[in-house]
């Protein structure tokens, strides 16, 4: 069994806790409108790794000694199109004593996500809109596996960070914030809240991929607004926002 990865990073310190190693996986069934890594969609496209999970392993530990406070994240694209080689990456993670942290869209709930959740010590899910309406304009597909993830997390008590793009014009209204920060005060898994400012730094990959920009026009988001947005989450939220 070998795993596509698209790309690896072996000190990241924005997908989790501490220094980690990070693999982005291949393939993304998601078609977010602000995604800034659309050469990650296609399962098929060239990567820069095809490798067993036991391969991959061996490649972190090169970098053990950094990763002791930090650990191993599995992200993407999405990590689970690749189930298989994805629950045997992070079997193989634990029995080497990582802590290992699984970055998804949540829009794959399955059997086997359930079963890599076993090996997942946290869990960063993104969280694109509560409005059904958008959610599926803005990825392509519903909110309903999203929600079934989450509520999942909620019910095993997995330790999770929501992540949410603030997007002017789509998510970044005072009243969709308002309804995400209350939504999710209700979890007590919840531990942490990522809001990340929209940029525009991705577009240039959309012109080398031929596939025209759907946010074409909209500005990235302003400082004052990201400040803004963690206030009014923190007047909701007893976790870290930031
Ligand atoms: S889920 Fe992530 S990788 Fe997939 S389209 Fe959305 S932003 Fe891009």
């Amino acid at each position: 069994m070998t795993g596509r990865i698209h790309s690896l990073e072996t000190f990241g310190t924005v997908d989790g806790p501490g220094i980690r190693f990070v693999a982005f996986f291949q393939g993304c069934p998601m078609r977010c409108a602000f995604c800034h890594n659309p050469d990650t969609w296609n399962p098929d496209a060239p990567v820069q790794y095809e490798m067993t999970p036991e391969e991959l392993l061996a490649e972190v530990l090169r970098y053990k000694s950094f990763l002791k406070k930090g650990g191993v994240t599995c992200s993407g694209g999405e990590p689970l199109m690749q189930p298989d080689f994805l629950i045997q990456f992070l079997r193989l993670c634990h029995e080497a004593g990582l802590h290992t942290a699984l970055d998804t869209s949540g829009v794959i709930f399955s059997e086997k996500a359930r079963q890599a959740l076993e090996h997942a010590d946290l869990v960063l899910l993104d969280i694109k809109t509560l409005d059904d309406s958008l959610h599926k304009d803005y990825t392509g597909h519903t909110r309903q596996n999203n929600q079934a993830f989450l509520d999942y997390l909620h019910q095993i008590g997995k330790p999770t960070w929501i992540r949410h793009v603030l997007v002017p014009h789509y998510t970044d209204t005072d009243q969709r914030l308002t309804a995400l920060a209350q939504h999710l005060s209700i979890y007590n898994n919840v531990e942490r809240v990522e809001l990340l400012p929209y940029h525009t730094m991705g577009t240039y990959k959309y012109q080398e991929l031929g596939i025209p920009y759907p946010l074409e026009g909209i500005p990235a988001l302003s400082a004052e607004r990201h400040l803004h947005a963690i206030d009014l989450f923190r007047r909701h939220l007893h976790v870290p926002v930031v």
